[in-house]
């Protein structure tokens, strides 16, 4: 009896979708969002976390409004901001579907494309990532830099992470169980899931402009984000400075015996220029610094993994009922990542 209730009982897909000073959004969101899923009524089942990443705005005021109405919402709303990254990390933890869909919230991942999602999810896929086939309304300059970067990660990496795909993605429960144990502080969460392995896919979708409001990705953030890309997936960089310091030795010995034999035979008496001391002082200096610049990312990066804070610390919970599975159960999710053992958990 309970068996044949569980085979009735419809899938539940949970869609996260990381939230930072979106308030001239949601509403848009909401409703494009609804068309997508009440395509298929009776097939499935949804539930919709919205992961409050410490919004300044009334982002948790306008959530908290569909939430009174909709029950399939739930809010997971951080005590400040945390990140993309771990927004996206926190909504896995708290997703209790047989699919998870992550979704950024700037409506540049058409909620449509989420039923091609579920659609490779059925034939057998457990991950199913969008590539981005043409972007809307970017500047030529993110273009550039993002095609640049996803090229240069490849060849730096021993995991094979797609190119042009971002975080929009379905992933299978066992995959999201799985990503639940990887707490790494510096995250970057689409080679994270390469890494893991799985049976992967990717779908073409054309991703749209930003609805409204701007880019929460500062350059600034930019570069971190693609930093911690590049650090957690290899290590190539720091064997960067045995690699010049070999080149620049063989290089100086070779001109030292060159500069002897011109002695010896007495070809040049002249003083060799300041000019040329100097660019090769400045130059080595350079290149001292970068390598203890790279050193010194990686060792920041060990810096903020040995601290073992949790990577996120969650204010309030909204819509979960209160035993919910996801957060009840789940091991990642006993005290050391949430910092209340006992939730309050308002409806
Ligand atoms: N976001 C977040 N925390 C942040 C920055 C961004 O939760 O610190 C959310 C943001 O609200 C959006 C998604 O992450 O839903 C993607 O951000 P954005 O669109 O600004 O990035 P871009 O598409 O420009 O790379
Ligand atoms: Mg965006």
């Amino acid at each position: 009896m309970y068996l044949k209730e569980q085979e009735m009982s419809p899938k539940l897909i949970s869609i996260v979708i990381p939230i930072y000073n979106e308030e001239k959004l949601i509403a848009e969101l909401y409703r494009r969002l609804c068309s997508a899923i009440d395509m298929f009524p009776d097939k499935y089942r949804y539930e919709l976390i919205f992961v409050n990443d410490g919004s300044k705005d009334r982002s948790l005021q306008f959530l908290r409004d569909f939430q009174r109405e909709d029950e399939r919402i739930r809010i997971v709303d951080f005590a400040r901001n945390f990140g993309h990254q771990k927004a996206i990390t926190a909504g896995v933890d708290f997703a209790a579907g047989d699919a998870i869909v992550v979704m950024d919230g700037d409506l540049q991942d058409p909620p449509e494309t989420i039923s091609n999602f579920i659609k490779k999810w059925e034939e057998g896929y457990h991950v199913v990532y969008g590539v981005r086939t043409k972007r809307e309304g970017e500047t030529h300059f993110k273009l550039w830099t993002a095609s640049l970067f996803y090229r240069m990660l490849s060849s730096l990496s021993e995991v094979e992470i797609p190119l042009d795909a971002g975080d929009f993605r379905l992933i299978d429960r066992r995959v999201a169980l799985q990503l639940r144990n990887v707490r790494e502080e510096n995250r970057y969460i689409r080679g994270i899931v390469s890494w893991l392995g799985f049976k992967q896919i990717g779908v073409q979708y054309a991703r749209d402009q930003r609805y409204a409001g701007e880019t929460k990705y500062t350059l600034r953030k930019m570069l971190r984000f693609a930093i911690d890309g590049v650090t957690s997936f290899s290590e190539k960089p720091l064997f960067l400075s045995s690699y010049l310091g070999l080149l620049v030795a063989t290089f100086s010995i070779a001109w030292g015996i060159w500069i002897i034999v011109q002695r010896i035979l007495g070809i040049s008496e002249t003083i060799l220029g300041w000019s040329s001391i100097i660019v090769a002082v400045l130059f080595l200096g350079g290149v001292q610094l970068c390598c203890i610049g790279i050193l010194g990312q990686y060792l920041g990066r060990i810096y903020g993994q040995i601290k073992q804070r949790p990577l996120y610390i969650v204010g309030d919970l909204y819509g979960f009922s209160s035993q919910p599975e996801s957060h009840s159960s789940h091991p990642s999710l006993q005290p050391r990542e949430v910092y209340q053992a006992d939730h309050t958990v308002y409806s």
